[in-house]
């Protein structure tokens, strides 16, 4: 049971104001149960955080006992980060709190909260924060790897819109990072993952974001080589305003797709346009989605933006098989396009699929070298992820998503976003992940966390004193 027994786990109930479930406590089988069902890790206790002061007696708790200890957000992550098996788990799920700020425009989030938690809060004096396309994923684990969604091209990574972060540190020490104070650990956060400590709130610039203008457009999976050479050329092209990721998928069996096209392979985009509605008709900003051929479905509509962060929530409920990895790319060469079109044609499950997320835009406005996201000059993220809701299919899904990888990753820029690396990948992939920024982030990491304390995450090892 790693550093834990009946006494000391007797000791860690009495010193916390949230609970502590043990593998005897009800509620402890759902506490293991994260977003990916493919992870089965059975810790020896998870240590529901009510406050920062819980996270400080949590943290202190693993480092005099010796305990393993892993730090739980959304629950998002596809390796299943967040758990560890006989260790610890600081869990944040019950600090969801956002306290919004609409004369500052600035949002204070808890270090727990879901992306749906913060769209709420913020929506409703119709600001936004750059995030994720889905309203279940942790702003934690997201935010801390980077960060990207609808409103990148717009506004940037999420990352570029956190003013400060409050820290737990390996030594139970707490401290505000920002620009202004721990500058480095602040650089550090922004993109080197849960690494450094565990943040217990961030605070964010918010923009205005409220209606937004939603589209899909699906293409027969056959003109993929068409569509995807228009995308690469269209959208790097398009101003800011709009927005589309592009897809390899199953049609769902459900609205707005209409029943002829259920469950065929197709590729498309989803598109957000956050310019003006009354000035202009989506239909016309959208008018060239009949250029690469004709789309065998195109439905627009005005959304409020939570909207459209909830409207894949249902299509992909937690509880899945999931294996994903993932790759920058500046560019898709002929060759990558056959690529992506024949893993399209492949795609084993309705559920499986392959995104290219755009990361430049407002993204592109900061500095090389100004946050620890390793990858300015990339033009797309992609992810190529195997699901299925049968563990039967595990081994599919898993073996679709590494063969489209290794055939993607020679046109690939080498590294891949650090939340969409996936289980079983190498040291040396990390590295890659944080390019020229490894060195300096393993220079953060002893100065915050000399001894690796905090190791269960895409790890960075301490630089040698
Ligand atoms: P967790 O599993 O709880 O944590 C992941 C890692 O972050 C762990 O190492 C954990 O220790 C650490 N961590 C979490 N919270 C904290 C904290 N408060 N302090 C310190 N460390 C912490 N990413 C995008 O950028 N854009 C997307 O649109 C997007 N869509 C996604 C959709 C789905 C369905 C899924 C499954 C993932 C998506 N992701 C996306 C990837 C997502 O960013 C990562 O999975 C991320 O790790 C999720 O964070 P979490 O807090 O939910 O995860």
């Amino acid at each position: 049971m790693g550093g834990i027994d009946s006494t000391t786990l007797e000791t860690l109930r009495e010193a916390l104001r949230g609970p502590v479930l043990a593998p005897a406590d009800p509620g402890y089988d759902e506490a293991r149960n994260i977003y990916n069902a493919m992870i089965d890790r059975r810790p020896a206790a998870f240590a529901r955080c009510a406050d920062v002061a819980d996270v400080r007696t949590a943290i202190s708790f693993a480092q005099d006992t010796g305990t393993e200890l892993a730090v739980r957000g959304g629950g998002h992550s596809g390796p299943g980060l967040c758990l560890v098996d006989d260790g610890l788990v600081l869990d944040l799920s019950e600090m969801r709190w956002v306290r919004v700020d609409p004369e500052a425009r600035t949002a204070q989030v808890g270090g727990g909260s879901l992306l749906g938690d913060l769209d709420h809060a913020a929506h409703t004096f119709g600001l936004a924060v750059p995030a994720g396309i889905m309203s279940t994923t942790g702003v934690g684990g997201l935010t801390l790897g980077g960060g990207h969604g609808y409103l990148t091209r717009k506004y940037g990574l999420t990352v570029d819109s956190l003013l400060s972060a409050d820290v737990v540190l390996a030594d139970g020490s707490f401290v505000t990072a920002s620009e202004k104070d721990h500058p480095d650990l602040f650089w550090a956060l922004r993109g080197g993952g849960g690494n450094f400590g565990v943040v217990t709130s961030f605070t964010f610039r918010l923009h205005p974001v409220d209606t937004v203008g939603v589209a899909v457009t699906v293409w027969p999976v056959d003109r993929t080589r068409d569509v995807l050479r228009w995308y690469r050329e269209f959208l790097p092209a398009a101003p800011v305003d709009l927005y589309g990721f592009f897809a390899a998928l199953v049609v769902p069996p459900g609205p707005p797709f209409p029943e002829p096209i259920h469950g065929r392979k197709m590729c498309g985009v989803v598109w957000c346009y956050t310019g003006d509605l009354e000035a202009d008709r989506l239909e016309d900003v959208l008018s060239a989605v009949n250029e690469p051929a004709p789309p065998a479905f195109h439905f627009t509509s005005p959304m409020p933006y939570p909207a459209l962060q909830t409207m894949f929530d249902g299509l992909i409920p937690e509880g899945l098989q999931w294996y994903w990895r993932g790759d920058f790319f500046d560019a898709f060469s002929d060759t990558a396009v056959d690529v992506i079109e024949r893993y399209g044609q492949s795609i084993p499950t309705d559920l499986s699929t392959l995104h290219l997320y755009p990361v430049d835009g407002a993204a592109h406005r900061l500095g090389a070298d100004d946050t620890a996201w390793a990858y300015r000059d990339a033009v797309w993220s992609g992810v190529f992820a195997g699901i299925d809701p049968d563990p039967a299919n595990a081994d599919v899904v898993r073996q679709w998503c590494v063969d489209c990888w290794t055939d993607l990753h020679p046109h690939s820029m080498g590294g891949s976003y650090v939340n969409f690396l996936g289980s079983q990948e190498s040291p040396e992939r990390v590295r890659t992940t944080y390019r020229g920024h490894y060195d300096r982030l393993a220079a953060v990491k002893h100065t915050y966390d000399p001894d690796n304390f905090f190791h269960a995450n895409q790890n960075i090892t301490p630089a040698a004193a």
